[in-house]
């Protein structure tokens, strides 16, 4: 299985428009950071897991030209506000699969009324066939199984996912004992990563790296990232040996 970084940053992205911090100024391809998503895909299926405002330039540039479905972690903005641009996929090979929780499926249909419409549907409008998955309710995704984790973004429950050995869990603040349990023998995880200040609904740098020596992968990515973390050349050199920060079209295989 191959994961792809589609975007690393937070929910502004890096550069953030108008900014004159020394981070958003810097020439290194490694600081600039689309929103959060990744790709994952294995023999001949494809699916990202969430699909932000840079949904289309994230495809565009990762060459993702097939798409199963989109697993979504939340309803935030900066996970779900490149809806509209499935399309391509549609007109391709029709409704695109969704997964998600049901409250981010109620919010989903509130924002994107249009692509959930039955009657009066304008022709070119996105389609989708929706999947309501619920905690310790693993689903198929292709021929592998995706397994829900449920971590709190502050108040917010959130989905991170488990497939085979890999792990996905992005906006963690905290994350009850028997969901870490699902996270037995994982050998990749990539975990948000805010800045080194403390903040109310992300882990800062601390805070995940002591739940990396939680779980103790063999490698972990850091994501979801803030340009207050500092040069990604920098944050790199302090990081234990099997902790890396992640990059916008990093590719890793699982
Ligand atoms: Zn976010």
């Amino acid at each position: 299985m191959k994961v792809y970084f589609l975007g690393t940053g937070t929910s502004q992205g890096i550069p953030v428009i108008g900014s004159h911090h020394s981070v958003c100024l810097s020439s290194d391809f490694k600081d600039k950071r689309l929103r959060v998503s990744v790709w994952i895909h294995w023999e001949g299926y494809s699916f990202v897991i969430d699909c932000g405002p840079d949904f289309r330039q994230q495809m565009l540039t990762s060459n993702c030209h097939d798409l199963d479905g989109i697993l979504f972690t939340h309803e935030h903005a900066d996970h779900t506000a490149g809806l509209d641009d499935i399309r391509p996929y549609n007109f391709k090979k029709g409704p695109l699969p969704i997964f998600a929780d049901k409250r981010v499926i109620t919010s989903l249909k509130r924002r994107f009324d249009y692509i959930f419409e039955t009657e009066n549907r304008y022709p070119g409008a996105p389609s989708v066939i929706v999947n309501e998955i619920e905690n310790d309710k693993p689903f198929a995704i292709g021929n592998k199984t995706a397994v829900p984790i449920l971590v709190w973004h502050g108040d917010l429950q959130v989905f991170g996912f488990r497939v085979d050995d890999f792990a996905y869990l992005t906006d963690v603040k905290t994350i009850d004992a028997h969901e870490i349990e699902k996270l037995n023998g994982v050998k990749v995880l990539v975990v948000n990563a805010l800045r080194e200040e403390p903040h109310a609904t992300h882990f800062n740098l601390q805070e995940a790296l002591d739940f990396i020596a939680l779980i103790q992968p063999e490698r972990a990515y850091l994501t979801h990232i803030s340009h207050l973390m500092g040069f990604h050349e920098e944050v790199a050199k302090k990081l234990p040996k099997n902790v890396f920060l992640a990059y916008d079209n990093l590719e890793i295989t699982i």
